[in-house]
């Protein structure tokens, strides 16, 4: 599909239905290579919004540690987020943890 919009069935006939009635005047004038270039720059769009949902930031060991050094600090310490001094506390050593090893 050139948008986002749903068709209720896809099926072939929907398809090419829904790409007549509501697209056919923006690219009626493409034929050969520039066809092909636009085909190829709305699959790379589509290929980029889908990457938002499949790509993970990279973690590295060291995000690691630190994490579960803060879960194990906030679960001795035995108090909530709300509490200042213990998310300054992770924060700090979060920061000292990941600063060092990158
Ligand atoms: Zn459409």
């Amino acid at each position: 599909m050139v948008c986002s919009q749903r068709v209720s069935v896809v099926k072939k006939y929907n398809i090419r239905h829904h790409g007549e009635t509501h697209h056919a005047e923006k690219y009626r004038g493409l034929y050969g290579q520039p066809r092909r270039e636009k085909v190829k720059e709305l699959i790379a769009g589509l290929k980029k919004q889908q990457s938002v949902f499949t790509s993970r930031p990279d973690i590295s060991a060291a995000d690691v540690k630190a994490s579960y050094l803060i879960a194990n600090d906030i679960a001795l310490a035995s108090k909530p987020y709300c509490e200042c001094e213990i998310v300054k506390t992770c924060i700090l050593k979060a920061a000292e943890i990941v600063c060092s090893e990158s």
